[in-house]
């Protein structure tokens, strides 16, 4: 069966509609409105019947819930430019409770053939889209959001009338102390104040007069006087015709994190100065332990009175140098030698001075030995020595020098006298060989020594052995 459409009555088909549906004269006022329609604007038929667009009652909204003006009602927008509206979207506001419910528009001119100028019946439809649009709302969140949110108009941008805040959201309020009553109009550089950095301002300002976006770590400061560190992502806005028209800022309060950031700086700098601290502590406990070791070995090998080897320290010398004269058959001179009458320097001058004197005679002598020669302090005020001589007769002179440096020693004493003293020596003079070892040639310069002592002193008595 072929469907004839002049049969259908479009009436019911509309009174049936779930779609709103509103049919104007050409002078705007309401001729028709289905069920839906009335049920949608929330206005009996009688209501809506003869009303214009002229009415004051009506309170349209765009989706930026700008009011609208009469001309850019759908039905006067169709009516003045002759093209037909596709799901435009468009909020009717209730007067009394400040509700907003939104629709879904479609409008057209039903032109009709006997009247002029393509005048005709203009067609509104029209459905409920109040749960799709208030499924959430962009300027809830906005106006709800954590961070701060500042709109600026993007002209003019300097100082002192520029940018004019246009918009601030509760987070800014919270944040500045500020209301926004006391802000609009106003320039963000309020906020700004002795520490905010001059060079991050400048680049923002840049950013404004090249309309980029831009991200700035920025010091602010509230209404008090409390600064605050704000992470700020300042972007361009674009109206209709694609020309900038504001700025918007979001910005988010970094306050603690650069505190953060600065106390780990300042931790880090104490750190590194306890580290550098501890670096010089341990480098001053190495030094002194150095020295005390050195000291130490100081104690263990030399004498703390004269300063020359002791007796340990002698005769491990004296053992090498005898082990290298067997490998090599080099004739060698050990000799001891003794102070004479020592007891009477020290009874009759004092201990004090009997030092005085074994300092001087360790010094002279030691100077006449060679540094490959031994010599030591074996024991009180006895001293010995090893030197490898070609000759018994270098033996000989060796031995005399040795006695004419102790005879040359001098201590001064405090009434101008002077102490001086004389030394016995033994010694014994051996080309080493396995037979023989220290001990044996020790004893035998021993017994001259003792020989020395006993044949009157201030000499020296060699064995060959
Ligand atoms: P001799 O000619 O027989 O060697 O007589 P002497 O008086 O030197 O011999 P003696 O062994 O009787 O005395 C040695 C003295 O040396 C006794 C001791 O007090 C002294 N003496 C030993 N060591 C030191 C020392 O380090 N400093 C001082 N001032 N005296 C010391
Ligand atoms: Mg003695
Ligand atoms: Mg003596």
């Amino acid at each position: 069966m072929k469907i004839d459409f002049n049969e259908l009555n479009l009436k019911t088909l509309l009174d049936n509609s779930i779609v709103g549906v509103v049919i104007h004269d050409w002078d705007t006022s309401i001729v028709y409105a289905n069920p839906r329609a009335m049920d949608l604007l929330e206005m009996s038929y009688d209501h809506l019947i003869g009303k214009t667009s002229y009415d004051p009652q009506w309170h349209f909204v765009d989706e930026q819930h700008r009011r609208l003006m009469v001309y850019e009602y759908p039905v006067n927008r169709v009516r003045k430019t002759n093209t037909t509206m596709v799901n435009e979207v468009f909020g009717k506001v209730n007067e009394e409770t400040g509700d907003v419910r939104w629709f879904l528009v479609n409008a057209y001119v039903e032109r009709q053939p006997n009247l002029p100028d393509g005048k005709g019946f203009i067609v509104v439809s029209f459905n409920d889209i109040t749960d799709r649009q208030n499924l959430f709302s962009y300027e809830h969140i906005l106006e709800h959001a954590g961070d701060v949110v500042i709109v600026t108009e993007a002209d003019p941008i300097e100082a002192p009338f520029g940018p004019k805040i246009v918009y601030v959201n509760k987070a800014f309020e919270k944040l500045t102390g500020y209301s926004r009553d006391e802000v609009i109009g106003e320039t963000p550089r309020i906020l700004q104040g002795q520490l905010t950095d001059i060079e991050a301002c400048r680049r923002i300002s840049r950013a404004l007069h090249e309309k980029t976006n831009i991200r700035e770590t920025l010091l602010n400061y509230s209404k008090t006087g409390k600064p605050y560190w704000l992470d700020m992502s300042i972007m361009p806005l674009f109206g209709r015709n694609g020309q900038v028209t504001h700025f918007a800022a979001i910005e988010h309060d970094v306050t603690e994190s650069v505190f953060n950031a600065q106390q780990l700086e300042r931790r880090n700098a104490e750190l590194r100065q306890i580290k550098d601290s501890l670096n010089k502590l341990v480098q001053e406990k190495t030094r002194q332990l150095r020295e005390a070791n050195m000291k130490l070995e100081q104690l263990a090998y030399y004498d703390a009175l004269t300063g020359v080897p002791n007796r340990r320290s002698f005769t491990d010398q004296l053992q090498k140098m005898f082990g290298f004269c067997v490998r090599n058959s080099y004739p060698l001179l050990v000799g001891i030698f003794d102070i004479d009458d020592f007891k009477y320097v020290n009874d009759t001058h004092g201990h004090g001075v009997g030092d005085e004197v074994l300092v001087q005679l360790a010094r002279a002598v030691d100077d006449q030995f060679r540094i490959e020669d031994v010599f030591g302090r074996i024991g009180g005020e006895e001293f010995a020595f090893a030197s490898i001589v070609k000759e018994r007769k270098a033996a000989d002179i060796l031995c005399a020098r040795v006695l004419s440096n102790a005879r040359s020693c001098r201590v001064e004493l405090a009434d101008g006298q002077h102490v001086s003293i004389t030394v016995s020596l033994g010694a014994c003079f051996v080309v080493p060989s396995n037979g023989i070892d220290t001990d044996k040639v020790m004893q035998v310069a021993d017994r001259d020594l003792y020989e020395a002592k006993r044949s009157g002193k201030n000499r020296f008595v060699i064995s060959q052995c």
